[in-house]
């Protein structure tokens, strides 16, 4: 059996500008590869995939999820950034066991993967607890079958009860065994990185010995700066500057969120090839800060994003590219109409600086490069990886499709995702994915879930609703758990099932 893919006359938005995009045309793919791209393309002993109805973009990147919240999604769909540190990070994080963190890294992987995100970084923190948290979290990625980076973000269990800052750095023998068991090959879909806690969070030691040994390692380093919303010291913090100061910067380093940073800290980013990950859902319901992408195009970098958490953000990348382009659309528009200072009525022109190819490029080829992985994805490019969506037009919110990009950034969602191609091999095709056991999953989610919310569990029994009161808890009577099967097998397995 031949191990060559043609996908046949779809309309192609490659994200490659040497490709550009055709109206109409034909993807050979030889094993892994994608071996050529063109209006047609004449290949026989091929699996032929009629793509005729259907739009072919570059598989999603998401540069930044936080893959084990999947079970308590939703819970802070009203919730601001003190809410998610006082209930997420100090309170469920802390009662996390390995089989969660391996239920709800499955589940939040299979949910990016059904979503067309064929590379997810995993910023891992809860795969600090214990080895096997780490082990599990790896297990979940492999077995999702989607291409990953698990960035390892060790020291985070006790980040709340610990001095600030730490002076633990992150520990070496663990960077170590997880290098020989489970990272020796970089020829894989899973890959390690460092989850770090960076400046101001760790002393200046700490930083330089962390930072040492994910470089000993072979391990890219992202970290969260510039945030907002979790008190007066913190807006005053600048890892940034800080890590500048410390010669410490270069161009692999992922800095998340930077809404804080100061015009100079985003040109220290840029000088030393660092990458961006903007989390626009997060950051704007949530009181993070409002995302630097009009400053960053402005000097010359182009971010890319991330879902962050879904306690809020649905785990897609069509919303963070339309909250992205929105978001800035409408800075543009009320710094040009003088509406921020009050300066008076509206220009008769006024000129946006960002459009829709602009933030489809953030979710694909810039997520890539964020990720280290450009050379293999992030665009449909001869040579690169078969990481490929086919999104199909025939839905009432699709048809009929005029422009295939405007098509795809403001018009589909994830029902329209109809075949997802990792390396080459299909994953989700006619919308479904292949080869998962769904009631499976949802048990051990439901199972985790349970287990993440018991901390909210007053003496007897009930949520604690009042005491946090933005936090969507499950009410009295909710059976609508996603599957009667999976609901009944989590209820045998566990007497707790809250919604019972
Ligand atoms: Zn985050």
């Amino acid at each position: 059996m031949s191990n060559r893919k043609l996908i046949k006359g779809a309309a192609i938005v490659s994200v490659d500008p040497k490709i550009g995009d055709l109206a109409c045309g034909d993807i050979l793919i030889e094993g892994k590869v994608i071996r050529a791209i063109a209006p047609t393309i004449e290949a026989d002993d091929c699996e032929v995939i009629d793509a005729s109805t259907m739009i072919a973009i570059p598989g999603f990147v998401d540069t930044h999820r936080h893959t084990w919240e999947a079970p308590v999604r939703a819970v802070l769909a009203d919730g601001t950034h003190r809410d998610y540190s006082e209930t997420v990070l100090q309170r469920m994080k802390s009662v996390v066991r390995a089989e969660d963190a391996y239920a709800g890294t499955l589940a939040g992987s299979l949910e990016a993967l059904d979503a067309g995100v064929t590379t997810l970084v995993d910023w891992n923190h809860v795969a600090g607890i214990t080895p096997e948290h780490a082990d599990a979290s790896v297990a979940a990625l492999r077995e999702a079958g989607l291409r990953a980076v698990f960035a390892w973000s060790p020291n985070f269990q006790n980040s709340w009860e610990e001095e600030f800052p730490s002076r633990r750095p992150i520990p070496e023998a663990e960077a170590k065994r997880l290098r020989r068991d489970y990272f020796a090959s970089e020829d894989q879909l899973v890959t390690l990185a460092l989850g770090a806690r960076g400046p101001c969070v760790t002393t200046p030691e700490t930083v330089a010995e962390d930072w040492r040994i994910a470089r000993e390692y072979g391990l890219g380093i992202s970290f969260h700066c510039g945030i907002d919303g979790v008190g007066p010291e913190i807006r005053s913090w600048h890892p940034v500057a800080e890590l500048h100061k410390q010669g410490l910067m270069g161009p692999d380093v992922t800095y998340i969120h930077c809404c804080t940073c100061t015009d100079e800290e985003l040109t220290y980013i840029r000088d030393s090839g660092g990458k961006v990950s903007l989390a626009p859902g997060s950051n704007m319901p949530m009181g993070i800060g409002v995302p630097p992408t009009g400053r960053l195009l402005e000097i010359g970098v182009r971010p890319s994003l991330s879902v962050d958490v879904v306690v809020n953000v649905p785990g897609e990348m069509f919303t963070q590219m339309r909250l992205c382009f929105h978001m800035q659309r409408m800075l543009d528009y009320m710094e040009q109409s003088g509406m921020i200072v009050g300066r008076g009525g509206l220009r008769d022109e006024w000129s946006p600086t960002i459009g829709i190819r602009d933030v489809l490029e953030f979710a694909t080829i810039e997520g890539a490069r964020t990720a280290g992985l450009d050379h293999i994805t992030g665009s449909l490019t001869p040579d690169k990886r078969a990481d490929i969506v086919l999104i199909s037009t025939d839905s009432w919110s699709m048809m009929p499709v005029n422009d295939p990009l405007g098509a795809v950034v403001n018009f589909a969602s994830v029902r329209d995702i109809h075949t997802v191609l990792v390396d080459g091999e299909i994953k989700k095709r006619n919308g479904v994915l292949l080869d998962v056991d769904k009631t499976r999953v949802m048990g051990l989610t439901l199972a985790a879930r349970d287990q993440m919310l018991s901390s909210f569990r007053k003496e007897n029994g009930e949520f604690d609703n009042e005491r946090f009161s933005r936090l969507r808890l499950p009410p009295p009577g909710l059976v609508c758990c996603g599957s009667h099967h999976a609901a009944a097998h989590a209820k045998d397995r566990h007497s707790h099932v809250p919604a019972h």
